[in-house]
């Protein structure tokens, strides 16, 4: 028996055993939760650069563990990602954006689009347009308060599949956007092809605004491209007033970051979520 012990030690390091069984508890931890659902929405706020106003709001999840406290979606969407269970989480998210729009149009709240974001898996395992059709159908909510978030990633790697998803979605009266734009490589033909209406250019290219001649001239680039397609432009992360003022003078048409606003619960709405920008 002495021996044979060892010999599983050597193919079961308890190090490897540790991690594996750590990821089937979380994974485990993660499926209960969505059954029993543990999962909250905040939203954040995209502003006009023009108007000042909220021109619509980002719907982000949010785990509401019973012993951890509120866990950002970077610690589970991972993981929900390489399960698959980011399809059923997908269809949670969407439910409750529809229920709250409802919700926000019968209280008589100024209302604006909310947009959502969908993975890959979504769009290669699921009837992704069908799935928006109903949850809208179900909570009778008109498409064109629903915006729906692609990464340029998704939006590569798809297949004719993806493509006639999202003509289907843009018939129901959905916007696209293109999100984490710069990080990818898509081509101007296939934004044209699939007929986005906004593209939301990566944090990672704001943080470069005023820091050098060549990040602004990367934006400035996009801008005049986007333009040029007929689409709308939207800042992610901007988080200082500086970066706001460039923005301004390059024409960008959003706005989204900590500077304008944090990601807020629903009954926020009063004090926050439909506030204008005074500056
Ligand atoms: P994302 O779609 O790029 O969302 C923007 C992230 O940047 C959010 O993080 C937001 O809170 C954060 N953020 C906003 N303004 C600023 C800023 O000024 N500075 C910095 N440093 N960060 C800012 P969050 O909420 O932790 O979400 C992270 C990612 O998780 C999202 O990135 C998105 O890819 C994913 N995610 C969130 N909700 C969902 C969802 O419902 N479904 C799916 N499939 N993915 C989601
Ligand atoms: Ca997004
Ligand atoms: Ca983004
Ligand atoms: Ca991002």
């Amino acid at each position: 028996a002495k021996t044979s012990g060892k010999h599983t030690y050597r193919f079961f390091d308890p190090k490897f055993y540790d991690a594996l069984r750590n990821r089937l508890q979380r994974e485990a931890d993660l499926r209960h939760a969505i059954e029993h659902d543990q999962f909250v929405i905040h939203y954040q706020p995209r502003i006009d650069v023009k108007t000042g106003r909220t021109s619509s709001m980002e719907a982000l999840v949010r785990w509401a563990h019973p012993t951890e406290g509120i866990l950002q979606p970077g610690s589970f969407i991972d993981l929900a990602e390489e399960t698959g269970l980011v399809v059923q989480l997908g269809q949670l998210v969407l439910d409750k954006v529809c229920a709250q729009i409802a919700h926000w149009t019968r209280t008589g709240d100024v209302m604006v689009p909310v947009s959502v974001n969908v993975s890959s898996r979504q769009f290669n395992e699921a009837d992704i347009s069908r799935i928006f059709r109903e949850a809208l159908a179900r909570h009778g909510v008109d498409a064109r308060l629903v915006e729906v978030e692609l990464t340029e990633a998704t939006m590569m790697n798809g297949d004719q599949d993806i493509n006639s998803a999202l003509h289907d979605m843009h018939k129901q009266g959905l916007t696209l956007l293109v999100d984490d734009f710069g990080t990818g490589y898509s081509s101007l033909a296939k934004l044209q092809q699939l007929d986005f209406d906004v593209l939301k250019v990566d944090r990672a290219f704001t943080r470069e605004l005023g820091r050098s001649d060549q990040g602004n001239v990367f934006f400035q680039a996009i801008i005049t491209m986007a333009h040029a397609l007929g689409m709308r432009v939207v800042a992610e992360g901007v988080e200082e007033e500086r970066q706001l003022d460039i923005l301004r003078a390059l024409g960008c048409d959003e706005v989204q970051g900590y500077l304008l606003s944090q990601p807020l619960a629903p009954t926020s709405s009063q004090n926050g979520l439909f506030r204008e920008l005074h500056r």
